[in-house]
């Protein structure tokens, strides 16, 4: 006999994380699974800027975005409350280097791994069940409701959210691919930095210890993650160029992670039209992390049979 809960979200990354707990406040009972540990892959990797205002007029993913950004200061406050972890939100806005010209956003940046350490800690206090090192394989109906397949004992759930970043491809998602990124932290001492700021070749962001990290590549490679010291070099190079302070510290780590891609960019988010109980929420590409309390309120919504509060069409999971 499977064991049951509600909800049984498939991924321990940002998103899967904030959805478990959102879910949790609501009332409903939720498992996450994750394949590896919680909160290492592109949730750890990713740099957290949260470039609300620079989305582009026109794309359908601006007013998700705003309305995330909007969410951020209650979301970040109640989850620092909650687990007594504090995650380095930061309301610095945003300078963009284009064309010789400088323009500002009032755009702003968390720290990215605090924040994951923070949901971990929140579900965790929750008492919301964590399945480490433990993979899904394959997704069944059985009587109503669906059948998770692991090599461990199978999961059962009436409603299944499919949050396995650039993985999800494996799971009924045939549209998800990595993205992978490089980037690095340089040494610097604290307030070196104070905002971010974005260039062509390279973009930076300030962390609480002084750290300034410095990214990041696009590359269609698979699900390599090799750290490649050419391209990290010419990272750090473009950012001595913005801030030419920058070549007097070491750089103190390098990494890579894959970003969860789609065919147009934007993410999957909503039912999937053949498989009533299933839901999408991922392929959030390059603003997982700005996209994370929004993503969790709507598939909240959605699981609670409310409208999901936005217009979600163009993230419809069917469109690939
Ligand atoms: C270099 C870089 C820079 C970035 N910068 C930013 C930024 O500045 N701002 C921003 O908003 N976003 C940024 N991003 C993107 C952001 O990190 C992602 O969009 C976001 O973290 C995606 O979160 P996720 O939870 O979907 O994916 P992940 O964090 O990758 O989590 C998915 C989880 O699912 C698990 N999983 C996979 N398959 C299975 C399975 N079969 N069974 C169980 N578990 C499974 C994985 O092990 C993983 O833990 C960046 C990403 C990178 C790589």
């Amino acid at each position: 006999m499977a064991a049951e809960s509600d909800a049984l979200v498939i991924g321990a990354g940002l998103i899967g994380l904030a959805i478990a707990r959102e879910l949790d406040r609501q009332g409903v009972r939720a498992t996450v699974l994750e394949r590896g540990q919680a909160g290492t892959e592109s949730s750890w990797a990713g740099a957290g800027m949260l470039a609300a205002q620079q989305t582009a007029a026109a794309s359908p993913l601006r007013p998700l975005a705003l309305a995330s950004a909007e969410l951020y200061p209650d979301f970040v406050a109640e989850l620092e409350r909650e687990t007594g972890v504090s995650v380095d939100y930061r309301q610095c806005g945003t300078i963009v280097l284009a064309g010789g010209r400088q323009t500002h956003f009032d755009d702003h940046c968390v720290d990215n791994r605090r924040l994951t350490a923070a949901l971990i800690a929140a579900v965790r206090r929750r008492g919301i069940r964590l399945i480490e090192n433990c993979a899904a394989s394959a997704i069944a109906p059985q009587g109503g409701a669906w059948v998770v397949e692991t090599a461990a004992a199978p999961l059962r759930a009436r409603h299944i959210v499919i949050a396995a970043g650039a993985w999800s491809g494996s799971l009924l998602l045939p549209g998800t691919r990595p993205r992978k990124g490089q980037m690095l932290a340089i040494a610097a001492p604290p307030g070196l930095l104070r905002q971010v700021i974005v260039a062509p070749e390279v973009y930076l962001v300030p962390r609480a210890d002084g750290r300034v990290l410095a990214g990041a590549t696009v590359e269609d490679v698979g699900f390599d993650t090799k750290v490649d010291a050419a391209a990290i070099e010419r990272l750090r190079a473009a950012a001595v160029q913005i801030l030419p302070e920058l070549a007097r510290f070491p750089v103190a780590e390098a990494w890579a992670g894959l970003r969860p891609g789609t065919h147009d960019d934007l993410p999957y988010l909503g039912p999937l039209p053949a498989y009533p109980g299933i839901w999408a929420a991922t392929g959030h590409f390059r603003d997982g992390i700005l996209l994370t309390p929004i993503t969790a309120q709507l598939i909240a919504n959605l699981i609670l049979g409310r409208s999901p509060g936005l217009e979600i069409a163009a993230f419809a999971p069917s469109r690939f």
